[in-house]
């Protein structure tokens, strides 16, 4: 990879062209000084950087600025990233290393300059991603390549969301043809009763990770189809079955295309089911077996996880778009419409019921999880059904609890206060306890400092936004109302999560006199930053949202309670970097496992939460704030109003009297003590390094073990 000629442009080029560039923030910072003012108007994307610069003003910025030793280091540094043996995988990985993970998601949250992604679902797998690359495990993502994304979300001055969509442009991203053996564009194709769906494929690298996504928008395919892969959640039924007949079907033909023969399937949520069935059509036509074997043996290879804790979130299709869709596969696997469908029924012979996508998951795959503890209760209560004669206890459905990619969520100062206190190596043992211990040793006034800069960073981006919103809507506001918006000094608190009913996002705004007290506190005030998006046919969570944006517009909170439009993975980091602490509401037991929290540890934030997900199992009394003690009402609305209780609470007595108990210098030593214990108690638990080395050791390697000469 290494050209000794290159110049810096090309240099930098083929920095941009691997996402490793995203969770090294002295790659970022080389683009930052060349142009802070072209890296923001580019959205920090840095191939469109690269496009607007020449190499010449390249040369002369780097001279001006003596930067060529900082990308020759990073280019160096990528280079040897991509060399290095001794990584887990290396020592540990096995069969994998003959034999990779094949992961499968329908969508990809790596960056922000890559809306291929929706929400926690999507920054999950992004983070699977890093941690598998970072940690040497070989391993292929496939998903699908959104040309127009999620949307853009703007708030009227009614706060009501509008949505609107940008369409990618391929020549500003680090994306590469994917060819086939001879040299010629792979094209994948998925044969259905009206017509072949096809997919061109692109890669892009994540560190040592390749990442195939399909693209429909191609020549060969009608112009419905080639809109198939434009837009996340975007369709009906119908168009929702044709992407993910593309990205199981198709994914899977992504392999044989390119020879790879995976150890491991690992389906993250049930949109690439369908991947199981290709699977079993191979085995049947090459191997001339009968389906049942077929279908056994496929069974063996494919890891599934499960993230929906509400029934009506698993995909569902009627018994015409399936056969529409896998009528021709059905028929070269000999099968009946009925026989085929009750592979997607829990009860194989009800003849109304629709094919469920992770019912056809959980009856072929080895091993099936939860993200959570409590999720994984939740999941064997719901598939219990499918196990006729087993007790909740014994359904084969587990848990592997969820983690944030540590360096992609913790903000450059925080890494240099670890890398000085806990020495150079701790970003390579972040899975594992010890390192943590000598955080307790940090000094309390450095570690404050580093904190309360990181809130002054976010209430300069809160700012600027806001300054943009509210030309957008040709208010007068002046800069200097605008510097009047949040105090560093006053107790910051983020929200940020999708406006769905049962996440609760209003919560904290049900009693508004109550909360109107806490706001404007003479002494001891507090301040609170919301975000997030609702899905743009969800009414009900517009309307919560709306109902939340509308208090921050009240001139009397303005300078304390503000919504920032757009949450993504931008306004992510800024929250979970700046916060002082993170609230989450939702509806126990319906939050899978919830992971914006766990980004906020390692910075510093501490989380006040209902006891669900995640939380239920990291919280030790300690390590930040709960909001009641994990009770359940069957009326939702008995639970509202208990909870709201419990979060004043906790606001009123534990969290505002904690942060303003301060010395001489101004320092919150109990704070800054939960704020200690936090890190040392949660940081390496969830990491994504440990839960990707929990998915290696517990699944993929006695996964691949057990599978022998196998092909998908
Ligand atoms: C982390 C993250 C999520 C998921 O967080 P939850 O806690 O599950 O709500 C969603 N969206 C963005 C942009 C994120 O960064």
């Amino acid at each position: 990879m290494t050209n000794p000629t290159f110049n810096l442009h090309q240099r930098l080029r083929v920095l941009a062209f691997n996402l490793w560039w995203t969770w090294h923030p002295e790659v970022i910072s080389i683009f930052t000084d060349l142009s802070p003012q072209l890296w923001r108007q580019v959205d920090h994307n840095p191939i469109a950087f690269l496009n607007r610069m020449t190499p010449e003003e390249v040369e002369m910025r780097a001279s001006e600025l003596v930067l060529h030793s900082r990308i020759n280091y990073a280019f160096r540094r990528l280079d040897e990233y991509m060399q290095k043996k001794r990584a887990w995988g290396a020592l540990h990985g096995g069969n994998l290393n003959s034999r990779p993970v094949v992961y499968f998601s329908a969508e990809f949250g790596l960056h922000e300059s890559l809306q291929i992604y929706s929400g926690g679902l999507g920054i999950l797998a992004g983070d699977h991603l890093k941690s598998a690359s970072d940690m040497g495990i070989p391993l292929i993502g496939i998903g699908l390549l959104y040309r127009q994304g999620y949307f853009n979300q703007r708030l009227n001055e009614d706060g009501w969301q509008e949505e609107d969509y940008t369409d990618l442009d391929i020549n500003n991203l680090p994306l590469l043809p994917v060819k086939d053996a001879s040299g010629q564009p792979l094209i994948v194709r998925v044969d259905t009763e009206s017509g072949a769906i096809s997919a061109r494929v692109w890669r892009l690298q994540v560190g040592r990770i390749p990442l195939m996504l399909l693209d429909s928008n191609i020549d060969e395919n009608c112009k419905e189809d080639c809109e198939l892969t434009s837009r996340l959640y975007g369709g009906d039924q119908r168009l929702r079955i044709r992407q993910e007949l593309l990205l199981g079907i198709g994914g899977a033909r992504i392999l044989q295309g390119l020879n790879i023969f995976p150890g491991v399937v690992h389906l993250n949520e049930g949109h690439s089911s369908f991947a199981i069935l290709e699977g079993i059509r191979r085995y049947m036509e090459y191997d001339g077996i009968p389906f049942r074997r077929a279908h056994r043996r496929v069974s063996q290879y494919v890891v599934f996880t499960t993230h929906t804790p509400v029934a009506a979130g698993h995909d569902r299709f009627p018994p015409d778009l399936i056969e529409e869709h896998l009528g021709v596969f059905r028929k070269r696997m000999g099968l009946s419409h009925e026989e085929f469908m009750s592979f997607g029924r829990v009860n194989p012979d009800d003849q109304s019921e629709p094919f469920c996508m992770t019912v056809l998951a959980l009856k072929s795959s080895r091993r099936a999880n939860g993200v959570s503890a409590i999720h994984g209760h939740v999941s064997r209560m719901m598939w219990q059904s499918l196990w006729p004669g087993k007790s909740e206890a014994e359904v084969p459905i587990g848990h592997i609890t969820n983690g944030v990619h540590a360096l992609s969520w913790l903000a450059p100062q925080m890494y240099q206060l670890f890398e000085t206190r806990l020495g150079q190596v701790w970003s390579a043992h972040m899975a594992y306890p010890d390192i943590w211990e000598k955080v307790m040793e940090i000094d309390d006034g450095e570690l404050w400092e580093t904190h309360q800069n990181l809130k002054m960073r976010l209430i300069r981006f809160v700012r600027r936004r806001l300054q943009l919103q509210s030309l957008r809507l040709g208010h007068q506001d002046t800069l200097d109302q605008i510097d009047q918006i949040l105090d560093p000094d006053v107790l910051t608190i983020g929200s940020a999560r999708r406006f769905a009913a049962y996440k609760r996002g209003d919560l904290v705004l049900s009693q508004p006199d109550r909360l109107a007290q806490l706001i404007l506190n003479a002494d001891r005030p507090i301040q609170i930053i919301f975000s997030g998006k609702a899905h743009p046919r969800d009414d009900e969570g517009k309307r919560l949202l709306q109902r939340v944006a509308k208090f921050s517009y009240d001139s009397a909170y303005r300078h304390r309670v503000v919504f920032l439009e757009n949450y993504d993975y931008n306004v992510a980091r800024h929250l979970v970097q700046g916060v002082d602490v993170w609230l989450n509401t939702p509806q126990r037991p319906m939050e899978a496992c919830g992971t914006s929290g766990q980004k906020v540890v390692l910075n510093g934030g501490l989380n006040l939460s209902v006891l669900d997900g995640w939380w239920n199992e990291a919280y030790d009394g300690a390590n930040g704030f709960a909001i009641g003690h994990g009770g359940m009402h069957n009326d939702a609305a008995v639970q509202y109003e208990r909870d709201a209780e419990y979060l004043y609470e906790t606001l009123e007595k534990q969290v505002i009297p904690l942060y303003y108990d301060r010395d001489k210098g101004g320092i919150p030593h109990g704070w800054v003590e939960k704020m200690k214990h936090t890190i040392k108690t949660l940081g390496w638990r969830f990491s994504a390094d440990r839960m990707v080395k929990d998915y290696a050791e517990r699944f993929y390697l006695p996964t691949a073990t057990a599978v022998s000469a196998d092909t998908l």
